[in-house]
């Protein structure tokens, strides 16, 4: 030991032998910076060169290791020039077919010279071929097969897999004699392999070994990596959570006099689950601290009011407080429902949009610069740098799965500059399984809204191929007449918002044509914002019966009094955003319907995904099955994919370890909180850069 170097598992790759800083540089675009890097960068998959397999055993579709002599080598000149070589090795016969070939090669490859090769078996015209297969000619020095299965590592151009073999066994090897210290050991079954084992293990899996049980990702090797990377992260996120707690805010007091005058001018009573996250609120509020919450409810279940009590208590305490929502639609109906809700009780609520005239902005600018608007509703227009506050103690980001990390974090920085940072409250409709939740936003406290408002039906949903169409326009009318109102949501065009646009539009003008007693208007994403607000206050004044649109209404769009919605296409949307746009209805006391309509044929997800939505109005069984169909990047937008880098885990695959995760997280910050640091270093890649979202 005394002769070896210390391994060093922190120190920079060019520390090891054979590596220079151009080698250096390809590593780092794989994400491979540290010594320690090297090991927790797995196999994406393995090749199986352990056993020479004889001919006669090859079934086409294998990728198998050979060895045999050349019985003939020849150039064809069939459809293309190329080089066909034949193969045996007395349990049968195999042809090596190259299109491209040097005059080397060809002299290579003659008679009687024997092959060791590598390649997939394919079925060709006269027996088993194998195309450009990797190969060897056979020396008194070739060593037998390989002992363990060949692990192929993601790759980066210009850096060859050998290459990586190597610098791993270079790390092993020195591994040796410094093994890494099992810090779970003491929670988990001592039947399973320790943190060492399972490395050694993946990145070299013993002969023997099946591939296919390595492929599904849930070998017990690989079970032990992945809960230690997720344990990693959830403890990274709670530090950082702890770093937020010790900034300061600006304490609201809980004004009981201020929130009785809102709950009496209010049509509805909260209901508990308003209560509940209301309560959790507040006492966040009212520390020194800042608040980081997540408020989640199913569409429909009333966030937005319970944002309006936080927002209220703000300016009541002479603060000011920021709505971000993530449309103008979107924030122009909040602006217009906390005006309702605030500016009786003397709150002023100015908003702020991209499209607003240059007057109009700067006099907002300056109203919130100097502290005379307290609320402001906006889109990320309130991003700018242009936007300073005088006294911001409160933001709600709404929507929050629409926004980039960015955009929030520049927000925050915001009220930063004046050394005190703002209490967050950020809204989701897309319910997150709680688990999932607890790793992946381990740094927020969490609130659900577990209930919905006391006389809502829940939204009968049909499913229907787009040739039945005509029954539904003839159900319209009737609807209409009735006195209750329609979407009828276009098909998402990815990429053109001009083609989903006119879309819209001759949608619309089928409709009318179809349905001369109806008035029937389009709103879609190229409108200018002024003519979607007068579209928008027209159907919400029931002077439009029929809305037809794009899914610019997808998000938090709230009429009650519409009750019958038609998608278009639904095969092609997924079922997150499939529950957010039936969240348009179903707001009010009346039964609502949604008809989804779709162009045959469905493929199995595709029907899977309708079945979800016909079967339960559930938000969160929705997101559950949308998690499983579609994987966590997509659930939990940008933040997932930009902050939560997973080197080995998949929240998907491994979410069975999430209690664990949550469960062994805790005993280590309670009993062993010096082991944080080193697993942090193990897995969070360079310098534990998490960004403070
Ligand atoms: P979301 O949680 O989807 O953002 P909203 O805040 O838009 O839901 O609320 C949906 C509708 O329910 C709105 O019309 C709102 O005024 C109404 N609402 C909210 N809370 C209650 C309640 N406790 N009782 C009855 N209606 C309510
Ligand atoms: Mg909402």
């Amino acid at each position: 030991m005394a002769d070896k170097p210390k391994l060093g598992l922190e120190r920079p790759v060019v520390s090891l032998v054979g590596v220079g800083p151009r080698l250096a540089e390809k590593l780092a675009r794989i994400g491979v910076n540290t010594v320690g890097d090297i090991l927790c960068l797995l196999p994406q998959r393995y090749e199986d060169r352990t056993q020479i397999r004889s001919l006669g055993s090859l079934r086409p579709g294998e990728k198998a290791l050979i060895e045999a002599k050349v019985e003939l080598a020849e150039v064809a000149f069939r459809r293309r020039r190329s080089l066909l070589v034949r193969l045996a090795d007395g349990s049968g016969a195999l042809t090596l077919r190259f299109f491209h070939f040097s005059r080397a090669q060809q002299q290579t490859l003659a008679r009687g010279v024997c092959l060791r090769c590598y390649g997939e078996v394919r079925a060709g015209a006269t027996g088993i071929e194998m195309i450009h297969p990797e190969y060897s000619v056979v020396a008194a020095d070739t060593p037998a097969a390989e002992n363990t299965l060949t692990p192929v590592y993601p790759a980066t151009e210009g850096l060859h897999q050998q290459r990586l073999r190597r610098l791993v066994d270079q790390v092993f090897e020195r591994l040796e004699d410094e093994p890494l210290s099992d810090l779970l050991g003491e929670f988990l079954p001592s039947s399973g392999p320790d943190i060492n084992e399972a490395l050694q293990f993946l990145h070299r899996p013993p002969r023997g070994t099946e591939i296919d049980a390595l492929a599904t990702g849930r070998h017990p090797c690989q079970r032990r990596v992945a809960l230690e990377e997720l344990i990693a992260h959830r403890l990274s996120l709670r530090r950082s959570a702890a770093e937020q707690h010790r900034e300061r805010a600006f304490a609201i007091p809980r004004d009981a006099a201020a929130l009785n005058r809102l709950r009496e001018a209010l049509p509805f009573a909260l209901t508990s689950g308003q209560e509940k996250a209301l309560a959790e609120i507040l006492q966040d509020l009212s520390a020194a601290s800042p608040m980081h919450r997540l408020l989640q409810g199913d569409v429909g279940s009333g966030k937005t009011v319970v944002a309006a009590f936080a927002v209220l208590l703000a300016a009541a305490s002479g603060y000011q407080a920021a709505v971000m929502a993530p449309t103008e639609l979107l924030a122009e109906q909040h602006h217009a429902t906390l005006r309702g809700w605030l500016e009786p009780l003397g709150i002023g609520v100015a908003s702020l949009s991209g499209s607003m005239g240059a007057q109009a902005r700067a006099g907002v600018l300056g109203a919130l610069a100097t502290g005379d608007v307290q609320v402001i509703v906006g889109t990320h227009a309130l991003f700018q740098e242009a936007v300073s506050f005088s006294r911001l103690a409160l933001v709600i980001v709404d929507e929050q799965h629409r926004f980039g990390v960015h955009q929030r974090l520049s927000l925050m920085r915001k009220g930063q500059k004046q050394r005190h940072t703002p209490h967050q409250l950020i809204m989701t409709a897309t319910p997150i399984p709680r688990t999932l939740a607890m790793t992946a936003y381990a740094d927020l406290d969490y609130s659900v809204i577990d209930s919905l408002p006391a006389g809502r039906k829940p939204v009968a949903t049909v499913v229907m191929p787009e040739r039945r169409r005509s029954e539904i326009v003839a159900r319209i009318s009737g609807h209409c007449a009735s006195g209750q109102q329609v979407y009828w949501v276009c098909p998402l065009v990815e990429g053109s918002e001009l083609i989903e646009s006119s879309a819209a539009l001759e949608l619309a003008q089928e409709l009318a044509e179809a349905l001369p007693d109806v008035a029937v208007a389009a709103i879609h994403g190229r409108m200018k914002s002024a003519d979607k607000e007068r579209v928008m206050a027209a159907f919400k004044g029931g002077r439009i019966h029929v809305l037809v649109a794009t899914t610019v209404i997808e998000v938090g769009v709230d009429v009650p009094n519409a009750t019958l919605m038609i998608v278009e296409n639904s095969e092609r949307m997924g079922l997150a955003q499939l529950h957010q746009l039936r969240g348009r209805v179903g707001r009010g006391h009346a039964a609502s319907s949604c008809v989804l309509l779709y162009k045959p044929p469905l493929n199995a997800i595709a029907r899977e995904r309708l079945e979800v939505l016909r079967r339960t109005n559930d938000g969160f069984k929705v997101a559950e099955k949308d998690l499983e169909l579609r994987g966590p990047g997509e659930v939990l937008g940008t933040r997932q994919t930009g902050v939560l880098e997973l080197r080995v885990a998949d929240l998907v695959r491994d979410a069975d370890l999430l209690p664990d995760v949550i469960r062994i997280s805790e005993q280590i910050i309670e009993r062993h909180p010096e082991r944080i640091e080193t697993l942090l270093r193990r897995w969070i890649r360079s310098g534990v850069e998490y960004a403070k979202v």
